[in-house]
């Protein structure tokens, strides 16, 4: 069965279906949230210095938050225990009950946050449309902010995504940052970005995260999916901001105390596993042109930009050739409108030619 485009279906299925047969090797690009701790990072977080972090005596924590700020140029960082929850804390410092905020039609925010900003915070989300490259149009949300009418919900928060899940892991660049932030600033709004993969983006655009993020009163970005940490995410924004989303964190759940035992992973994430995202793309297009090179799937190679590959099955029976494909330990997502490969650390270039030779096998032997 296909599923969304955050594929929790898909993986719960192939997990059920796809019992690992002894000796088999694997090549898991589900996503780059498989991803698991470095020798560092264990090493890190067995000897971290920890106090209680509600108290703000954690060093670890401090240091990473100090880190993420520093990177991104913010005056202040918060540790939270994952990007939704980071985007919702955000979200609801930046809002109040019956306010607006206005994000992509196929962002995380909107899709996937199980409409909490809605359910938790009382405010309302309004959709303007992303393009095939997870753009929005800065005059179509220059439109869909909202004139004062007593009629009419307060528009107080303009949240963007980078890179863009849904829309094929793009990159926005910083010129596009700024034509929404922008149309933000003329009107009063916050801006935040969703920024989970923001990293990829810096990468892929070699530009400093600090660019990406100058305009934003807030972005969060994830350390437990590419940057290989366990568990976290971290919000960055002024102090003041930052005290707010602090405050959400909290009615969320979401403060911790000895947290410096997870932050640790985040602070080597920082330091060691942000350059070799490169490796990611490299391996991704590499993935990329050889599927092109398969009779049956259809791909765009010379549109791929990070680490997510999109391509489609054009067979009788994908869901067959998928079960074959895994049992022989290559694991992928089937969404709703294709599949999805996903190269991150621990898959090396020698397991994407393991993973094209198994592709490749399979679709001949369908004779497609
Ligand atoms: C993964 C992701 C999130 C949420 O992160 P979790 O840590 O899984 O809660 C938010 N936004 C985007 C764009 C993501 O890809």
């Amino acid at each position: 069965m296909p599923t969304d485009q955050y594929g929790a279906r898909s993986a719960v299925e192939t997990r059920a279906k796809g019992a690992k047969k002894k000796g088999q090797r694997e090549v898991d690009l589900r996503s780059d949230t498989v991803t698991k701790p470095t020798p560092e990072m264990r090493e890190a977080m067995a000897y971290a210095e920890v106090g209680d972090d509600v108290f703000g005596e954690d060093p670890t924590t401090n240091k990473l938050q100090d880190m993420s700020a520093k990177m991104f140029g913010k005056e202040a960082g918060l540790f939270v225990t994952s990007g939704t929850q980071g985007n919702i804390a955000a979200a609801l410092a930046h809002c109040q009950r019956g306010d607006e905020m206005i994000v992509g039609h196929k962002s995380h925010m909107a899709n996937a946050e199980v409409g909490s900003v809605s359910a938790f915070g009382g405010v309302q989300i309004r959709m303007v449309q992303n393009d095939e490259q997870g753009r929005v149009n800065p005059d179509e949300v220059e439109h869909a902010i909202r004139p004062d009418n007593i009629h009419y919900p307060i528009t107080r928060l303009i949240a963007i995504e980078n890179t863009h899940n849904g829309c094929g892991g793009y990159p926005i660049t910083p010129e596009d940052t700024e034509a929404v932030a922008g149309v933000a600033k003329r009107h009063g709004l916050k801006f935040h970005i969703d920024g989970a993969r923001i990293f990829n983006a810096a990468v892929a655009l070699e530009t400093p995260v600090k660019e990406l993020a100058k305009d934003a009163d807030t972005v969060s970005f994830c350390l437990s999916k590419g940057l290989a940490c366990p568990i976290g995410s971290v919000v960055v924004g002024s102090h003041e901001d930052i005290e707010k989303v602090r405050r959400q964190r909290k009615a969320l759940g979401g403060a911790m105390r000895q947290v410096g035992i997870i932050a640790a992973a985040g602070v080597v994430a920082l330091e060691s596993m942000v350059d070799r995202l490169a490796e990611d793309h490299a391996n991704a297009r590499k993935l990329a042109v050889g599927l092109s090179k398969i009779k049956g799937i259809e791909i765009y190679p010379d549109k791929l930009p990070t680490n997510l590959v999109f391509c489609w099955p054009k067979v009788k029976s994908p869901g067959e050739i998928q079960r074959r494909i895994e049992a022989r330990g290559v694991r992928f997502l089937s969404l709703s409108y294709g599949w999805r490969l996903v190269t991150h650390y621990g898959i090396t270039s020698d397991d994407i030619d393991y993973a094209l030779d198994v592709i490749e096998d399979t679709f001949k032997e369908y004779r497609v």
